[in-house]
């Protein structure tokens, strides 16, 4: 049996729809630039280049109506609801035709996202971490498993206190589920446990302490949480 030199942090995992059992969180893998209309008010080009691909922590997750703490070091902090998909069989190099077999389950997530610190990340060419990957950056309701179906299009949509503000379809994905997990596990050996955050539609915003924010996705849980001052 493995000595630790002291206790090893607890396992990140997020809940399971309808079951009483934790999704062990691996890795947390995110798209870039997936809706036309999100890479517009970006100020970006739409076009089919090959997805952008970043990652957060594992234990940036927390789950629903958790309340949380205005991060440090931003005055623009973002909402940004996403399509996330649960990996529940790993492989490289997995074929777009077989990509569904790898999936365990769907779930609606919030790329929380320091905008202020990525343009500025973005102009030197530096690398996202901070803007992307800070702690509780990932907020994620229960994970809907495959049994009750695969998902592919349906309203996505997030209000701020009772107002909403992105509104659209995830028919309007630029890189669809299968082809997000043929082009990232090209890239990186999936593995049970991995969560891929597939990108955000238009209507991105500022939240502030105090802010109630509820989004979903068509069939899947939907995400509650409030942001705090801290
Ligand atoms: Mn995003």
């Amino acid at each position: 049996m493995t000595e630790y030199a002291f206790a090893p942090p607890a396992a990140a995992s997020a809940a399971i729809s309808g079951s009483s059992q934790r999704f062990p969180i691996h890795r947390i893998y995110c798209v870039g630039r997936n809706y036309a209309e999100h890479v517009k008010e970006m100020g970006g080009e739409v076009g089919r280049e090959p997805p952008v691909f970043f990652t957060k922590p594992a234990d940036a997750v927390v789950g629903n109506d958790v309340a949380i703490p205005y991060p440090s070091r931003t005055s623009n902090l973002h909402h940004e609801i996403e399509l996330v998909i649960a990996i529940g069989r790993g492989g490289h190099d997995i074929q777009k035709d077989r990509a569904l077999e790898h999936v365990f389950g769907y779930a609606a997530g919030n790329d929380l996202t320091r905008r202020d610190l990525q343009a500025a990340s973005k102009q030197k060419g530096q690398p996202w971490d901070t803007s992307k990957g800070f702690d509780h950056s990932a907020p994620l309701a229960a994970i809907r498993p495959v049994a009750q179906g695969h998902v592919s299009k349906g309203r996505i949509w997030l209000s701020v206190n009772g107002q909403v503000r992105q509104d659209s379809d995830l028919g309007e994905m630029i890189w669809s589920v299968p082809e997000v997990i043929a082009e990232l596990s090209s890239l990186f050996e999936l593995k049970p446990g991995d969560l891929i955050f597939t990108g955000t539609p238009s209507g991105v915003g500022a939240l502030k302490p105090g802010d109630r924010i509820e989004g979903g996705i068509e069939g899947l849980e939907s995400l509650r949480n409030t942001i705090v001052a801290v």
